[in-house]
């Protein structure tokens, strides 16, 4: 089955996680999923490092997804450093494990870097050369809520999301958003831009003061008054905080579904507890399921 036939049918739902470094084992990380798996999503997306360093446990936590038989891998996948060979061998792999669904990106570029070092220098090249040699993908492209940080305006990043759509890219997965009000309106923007795709809002939890702000900051992402008061409020207890945050997230779940979206993408942060708390307070996943 393939996530846009999924989300054709009803809500998608999903978590995004991360790998263990390349010296850590991986079975921390097979028991997190162990316990998501619990909310059966529909999809788990597994983060790639932009220039592949890490690529290999990236490779084995997908084929672990697909071996379990208890959901679809979605790799993530960026230009950086990479030529188009290189691409074709990654790419190869990953459908000699029957992981055929990508998320892909251009990747934020290395320290130092100005470029993306490689054959591609957008992600609607990667998408182009994917769709042309390898037509098995389902690809999702990244979409930016509140404008990429690097992009000159709003209606410019949309028309570069229309130029991935037209590569043929399958679906969006957007960026953390807060302000939903501008989640609302940029929806209604790229309608309007003639793109149509499926979204897949990705939302991320609040659970840490310091990662919330530094995460917000360095995607150019805004921080709204109800958020700024509880990090004001709370920002100085940690166990208040969450426990605020928590709270927080799902109200946030709740604007997000009620916006129109195609599918919920949680960011786990590899936080499987936290993540069921919030799940479990929400009742969201009995509801996607129910179609209430
Ligand atoms: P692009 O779509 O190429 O856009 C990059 C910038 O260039 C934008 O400002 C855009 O407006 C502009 N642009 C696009 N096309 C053109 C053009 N033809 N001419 C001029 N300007 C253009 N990063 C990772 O390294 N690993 C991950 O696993 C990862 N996962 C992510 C998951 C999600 C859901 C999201 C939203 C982002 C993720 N990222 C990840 C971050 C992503 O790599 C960065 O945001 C990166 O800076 C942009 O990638 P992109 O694919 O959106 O790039």
């Amino acid at each position: 089955m393939k996530v846009t036939e999924i989300m054709r049918r009803k809500m998608c739902f999903s978590f995004e996680v991360f790998p263990p470094k390349a010296e850590q084992p991986l079975e921390p990380l097979l028991q997190t999923l162990e316990h998501l798996y619990r909310y059966e999503p529909d999809f788990v997306s597994c983060t790639y490092g932009a220039g592949g360093t890490n690529a290999g446990r990236n490779v084995a936590f997908c084929q672990a997804i697909k071996e379990s038989g208890r959901t679809i891998p979605v790799t993530h996948y960026t230009c950086i450093g990479n030529s188009r060979e290189q691409i074709k061998a990654d790419l190869q792999r990953y459908l000699s494990l029957s992981v055929d669904h990508i998320l892909a990106l251009r990747g934020d570029f290395p320290k130092g870097w100005t470029e993306t070092m490689g054959d591609f220098d957008y992600a609607n090249e990667l998408v182009e050369f994917i769709k042309e040699n390898f037509p098995q993908f389902t690809i999702a492209v990244a979409g930016y809520p509140e404008k990429h940080f690097q992009a000159p305006s709003l209606e410019a990043d949309i028309a570069h999301l229309r130029v991935k759509q037209d590569a043929g890219a399958d679906f969006i997965m957007t960026q953390l958003c807060y302000d939903l009000d501008q989640f609302r309106r940029w929806m209604e923007k790229i309608r309007q831009a003639g793109i149509h795709l499926p979204i897949d809002a990705g939302v991320m939890p609040v659970l840490t003061k310091e990662p919330t702000i530094r995460m917000a900051v360095s995607n150019g992402s805004a921080v709204p008054r109800e958020l700024a008061e509880l990090i004001a409020r709370y920002g100085e207890n940690p166990e208040d905080f969450k426990k605020a945050g928590k709270e927080y997230t799902v109200r946030l779940i709740y604007e997000f579904v009620n916006a129109g979206i195609d599918g919920l993408h949680i960011y786990t942060l590899n936080r499987w507890q936290d993540v069921s708390e919030i799940l479990e307070a929400s009742g969201i996943r009995g509801k996607i399921r129910s179609g209430e």
